[in-house]
């Protein structure tokens, strides 16, 4: 009995930063004692972990970081600014009434939660 093996082989992604080709998606790298899986835009793990230096956010709830490309929570404090939170458990309180995606630097995209 003769077995085809079908494998895909699909040329490496570049990276969007520096263009190295990366074989396998999710990148995923180790930050701030948290696994952080991005899947898009398309890093390798050197470019993610800059990124993560250069663009995350501390959590107003814990203290920690949160690298970007990934769900915040939103606070909107007294005075208008707002505050993120991991979207745990832990850190995301019945308070937060917007969640997002933090991108670079910046909210990428937000929802607010119907909040009664
Ligand atoms: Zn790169
Ligand atoms: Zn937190």
């Amino acid at each position: 009995m003769k077995q085809t093996v079908v494998s895909k082989i699909s040329p490496a992604t570049p990276c969007s930063e520096c263009g190295t080709g990366i074989p396998q998606l999710p990148t995923v790298v180790e930050f701030d004692r948290q696994e952080i899986h991005v899947f898009d835009p398309v890093l390798c793990p050197a470019c993610l972990l800059s990124l993560c230096e250069r663009y995350a956010v501390d959590c107003a709830n814990c203290g920690g970081k949160i690298p970007p490309f990934s769900q915040v929570g939103v606070l909107k404090t007294e005075t208008g600014a707002s505050e993120f939170v991991h979207m745990t458990t832990v850190c995301s309180t019945a308070g937060s009434a917007f969640h997002g995606y933090w991108g670079k630097g910046a909210l990428a995209d937000y929802v607010q939660v119907e909040a009664c």
